[in-house]
């Protein structure tokens, strides 16, 4: 009887794991943004992956970034997400290459 609950258990932790994962999916997007003049200002899309934001930042000049839009609140950028974009600022990334957001 102990046994049955927690594979009922399990179940309902692997149920809510995955939900919370497509959840976040769904609910995660990028939006490039950067300083004008001292205004911040986002470019206000919904690109899926990091490297499409930086794409649209990068012609807005040096001082852009990317940030995380996430359930509608902005974020900074994680670490890991961060490290993307940074490889890609300072050229390590090819701008064609999508593999760091599969
Ligand atoms: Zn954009």
């Amino acid at each position: 009887m102990i046994h049955q609950t927690e594979q009922h258990t399990q179940l309902v932790v692997d149920i809510i794991g995955t939900l919370n994962l497509r959840f976040k999916k769904l609910n995660l997007y990028y939006e490039a943004a950067w300083t004008d003049s001292f205004c911040h200002r986002r470019c206000m899309h919904e690109h899926p992956t990091l490297l499409e934001a930086a794409r649209c930042a990068m012609p807005h000049g040096a001082g852009w970034y990317v940030l995380a839009v996430e359930n509608g609140t902005p974020r900074q950028l994680l670490g890991d997400e961060e490290d993307v974009v940074n490889k890609f600022r300072f050229g390590k990334l090819s701008a064609e290459s999508d593999l760091w957001n599969p």
